[in-house]
């Protein structure tokens, strides 16, 4: 069988290694970080995130969903905090059943990892953090401890993150690699609301909180142990932004105005605020994905997106799926396998990085708005009204499989409809209202 030699083990990583190791492959699976069982929590990135149907299913498909799953928390709609601290909830779907559940993440790094452990043919190498890639030969070089290392394999697969050395090294020696990265202009901060005193949730547990603001927003997602993360999007820059918190009291008046609610549930706003890195949202787009039968790339190398849908990772778990399906399929030429991954996800991963741009929007501005909750309340009737012939676009995208660039495009078809229907009834109504005023 083929050695592959594969760089990152973070969410896409393991479970990836888990998938190559069943179906009989050498893995030989190198990390830069130390194993995170080793209290190595992955830092500067989400503590939680949100893992909805794709990523379940990817998860079940390994036969670790049960486990992983273990310690979520279901979140079933959008609690909205407007400024004068009232609530609205608004739930994701017409069923109640329907939610998405905070995860941990170092909890689900170790779960995949110890899954791809299971199989004997599947080594993990913490502590090497791979410099190059000769993609010609697939030989990988890594930085550690003691010296230069360098691994042989068949083939190498960069499931190294936004930042990749897999891509750059792509970058580099394949001619005509089509690369775009687009930052967006606000970052995000991490900060903490601690758990009431007897270890309960200080606020609503099963809902993902936001605070929306029109031009940023903050969001909270539940812990297991009562905490709840909240990450504040804003403007880097501005005159009222990242940039302009000088003082503790900038930042203590910032939060008074704006989260009034929440700024009495943050004993450590200070303290957070200071110490918690301001991380960088970015979209990654690069062709091809992968190169002769010698080197691929999986989840956010291949493909990073902003986090407003929540699909960054469930969308990097379907890679593995598709990627191992492709394996299946063509078991003789991983060239063609390669290739057959790139193009069943390559429009799926542009479709959804739009769709995660456009989400920010909605969840910063139009949240806050009647007229946003009243077509939620719209998509949900006609939901239950035409079953399975109508499915709003966060249904299509977060609770099945249904390939992003389709769900993206029907949900385009749905509300042109919508609208012409919708613009016919209020001129047959005018029509109406004429015609009993003439007569
Ligand atoms: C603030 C925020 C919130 C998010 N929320 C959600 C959410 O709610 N739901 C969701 O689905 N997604 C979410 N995401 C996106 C999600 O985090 C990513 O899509 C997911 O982590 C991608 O997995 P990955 O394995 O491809 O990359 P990563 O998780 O980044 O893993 C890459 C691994 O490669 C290792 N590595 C990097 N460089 C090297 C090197 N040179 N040598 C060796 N190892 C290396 C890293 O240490 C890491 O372990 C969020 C992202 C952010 C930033």
């Amino acid at each position: 069988m083929a050695k592959l030699v594969l760089i990152g083990s973070g969410l896409a990583g393991g479970l990836l290694a888990a998938y190559l190791g069943r179906r009989g492959y050498e893995v030989d699976l190198y990390e830069r970080r130390a194993d995170p069982r080793e209290g190595n929590i992955v830092g500067g990135r989400s503590i939680n995130l949100a893992i909805s149907t794709r990523g379940i299913h990817a998860l079940e498909q390994i036969g670790i969903a049960d486990e992983a799953l273990q310690h979520a928390i279901p979140m079933r709609g959008r609690m909205i905090h407007d400024r004068s601290g009232e609530l609205h909830f608004s739930p994701y779907d017409v069923d109640p059943k329907k939610c998405i559940n905070s995860i941990g993440r170092a909890a689900l790094n170790t779960t995949v990892i110890e899954a791809a452990q299971r199989y004997p043919n599947v080594r993990v190498h913490f502590n090497h953090k791979c410099t190059e890639v000769d993609i010609e030969s697939a030989n990988a070089q890594f930085e550690t401890a003691e010296g230069a290392v360098t691994a042989r394999g068949d083939a190498v697969i960069g499931v190294d993150g936004a930042f990749s050395a897999v891509r750059k090294s792509m970058q580099s020696q394949i001619a005509n690699f089509q690369y775009d990265e687009s930052y967006l202009a606000h970052g995000y901060k991490e900060l903490t609301i601690p758990p009431g005193p007897d270890g309960s949730w200080r606020m609503e547990k099963n809902a993902l909180h936001i605070w929306p603001r029109k031009s940023f927003m903050m969001i909270a997602l539940p812990n297991p142990d009562g905490s709840f993360t909240c990450t504040l999007f804003w403007e880097f820059e501005g005159p009222r932004s990242f940039a302009t918190m000088k003082t503790d009291d900038d930042v203590r008046r910032f939060f008074d105005e704006e989260f009034p609610d929440a700024v009495s549930l943050m004993p450590s706003l200070l303290d957070d605020f200071r110490n918690n890195p301001t991380g960088s949202l970015v979209t990654i787009r690069c062709a091809p994905w992968f190169y002769r039968d010698k080197a691929c790339l999986v989840g956010d190398a291949a493909h990073a997106v902003v986090p407003f849908y929540g699909q960054g990772m469930n969308a990097a778990f379907e890679d593995c799926i598709v990627l191992d399906e492709c394996f299946e399929e063509f078991p003789e030429n991983r060239e063609r396998a390669f290739a057959e991954y790139f193009r069943c996800r390559k429009e799926n991963a542009d479709a959804l990085a739009e769709l995660a741009v456009g989400n920010f929007i909605e969840m910063r501005d139009k949240t806050a708005s009647k007229t946003f909750r009243a077509k939620k309340k719209l998509d949900h009737a006609l939901e239950a009204a035409l079953p399975g012939i109508y499915l709003p676009l966060y249904t299509m995208v977060t609770f099945t499989r249904m390939p992003y660039a389709k769900a993206a495009k029907r949900a385009r078809i749905q509300d042109a409809l919508v609208y012409a229907s919708l613009f016919v009834i209020a001129a047959i109504l005018v029509a109406a209202l004429l015609w009993l005023v003439a007569t």
